[in-house]
């Protein structure tokens, strides 16, 4: 029932009085309840952006300082702040998509990211923005050989960026995180670990749920709505990879992300020609 059915009642006795109330109680409810949602997902939105707008600012911040004299920097500058721009703007997409289903069909692209070179440079823009944190790159790369994996760049990096914000957010004194690339027969394992405070046994399996957070109320003054893991999860299965977390409490987290590698260099042409 809505507001012009209620103003076209007449009550005339006490139960239908008792009955417009309990119709106008149902409405008040409901509006509260849109009113929160407006706001969760002005908060969503905005805690998203942080990380990309602290991304452009960074490389802006670099360019006035150093950039005028240094085509190189002024080359790497410009064009990962588009590629950060860009994101925001799948993210503002994203989120509106969101806020109209309480569910996204993710486009998985068919799409191809070099694993080593696009680690490394989410690695130096959280490097750039952490200045606090000591940020360590180990991979196995030999010889500068390029690792495919059949995944969107931009959602590679998304699963990256959501590891690394978290584990800057619960990082407690140590202020350390260490990401590892190894490449195993037909996967490569990315990890993301912290030595902030970790998680029990049974939240392991429970962070990757929608909404799910540890505490509740540190969560929400650090920022946050406990769909991170859960989009990382969807995204990362999408392409039929795997993500796992190891954590015991008060030793901090490993996240890993595991992903089937492509084989040679034969399917990469292949797929890009279909890709086109
Ligand atoms: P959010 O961080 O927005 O709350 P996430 O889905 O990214 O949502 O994470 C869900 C919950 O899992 C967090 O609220 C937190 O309790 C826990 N968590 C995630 N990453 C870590 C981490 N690196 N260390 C400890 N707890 C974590």
């Amino acid at each position: 029932e809505n507001l012009s059915d209620i103003r076209m009642r007449k009550p005339s006795s006490q139960d239908e009085w008792s009955d417009l109330s309990l119709h106008l109680n149902r409405l008040l409810d409901k509006i509260d309840h849109y009113v929160t949602n407006q706001k969760q997902f002005v908060e969503d939105v905005s805690h998203e952006l942080r990380t990309p707008v602290a991304i452009v600012e960074g490389h802006l911040k670099l360019l006035n300082r150093w950039g005028k004299d240094d085509p190189e920097v002024l080359d790497e500058s410009i064009s990962a702040s588009l590629q950060e721009i860009q994101r925001m703007k799948e993210l503002v997409q994203e989120m509106l998509d969101l806020s109209r289903a309480d569910h996204v069909d993710v486009d998985y692209k068919d799409e191809i990211t070099e694993i080593y070179s696009t680690t490394r440079q989410v690695f130096e823009n959280f490097k750039m923005i952490h200045p606090t944190f000591n940020f360590f790159l180990d991979d196995d790369q030999q010889d500068n050989l390029p690792l495919y994996v059949r995944m969107y760049r931009n959602h590679y990096e998304q699963v990256l960026i959501i590891l690394l914000d978290n584990a800057v957010k619960y990082s407690l004194n140590r202020l350390e995180i260490h990401i590892s690339i190894s490449q195993g027969m037909n996967t490569v394992e990315i990890a993301v670990q912290d030595f902030g405070e970790g998680m029990s046994e049974e939240d392991k399996e429970r962070v990757f749920g929608r909404f799910y957070r540890v505490d509740k109320a540190r969560s929400r003054e650090k920022g946050g709505n406990g769909l991170g893991l859960s989009i990382a999860k969807e995204l990362i299965n999408g392409y039929r990879g795997d993500i796992r977390v190891e954590s015991s409490l008060g030793n901090g987290s490993i996240f890993y992300i595991e992903l089937p590698i492509l084989a040679d260099q034969m399917q990469i042409e292949k797929s890009k020609a279909i890709a086109e």
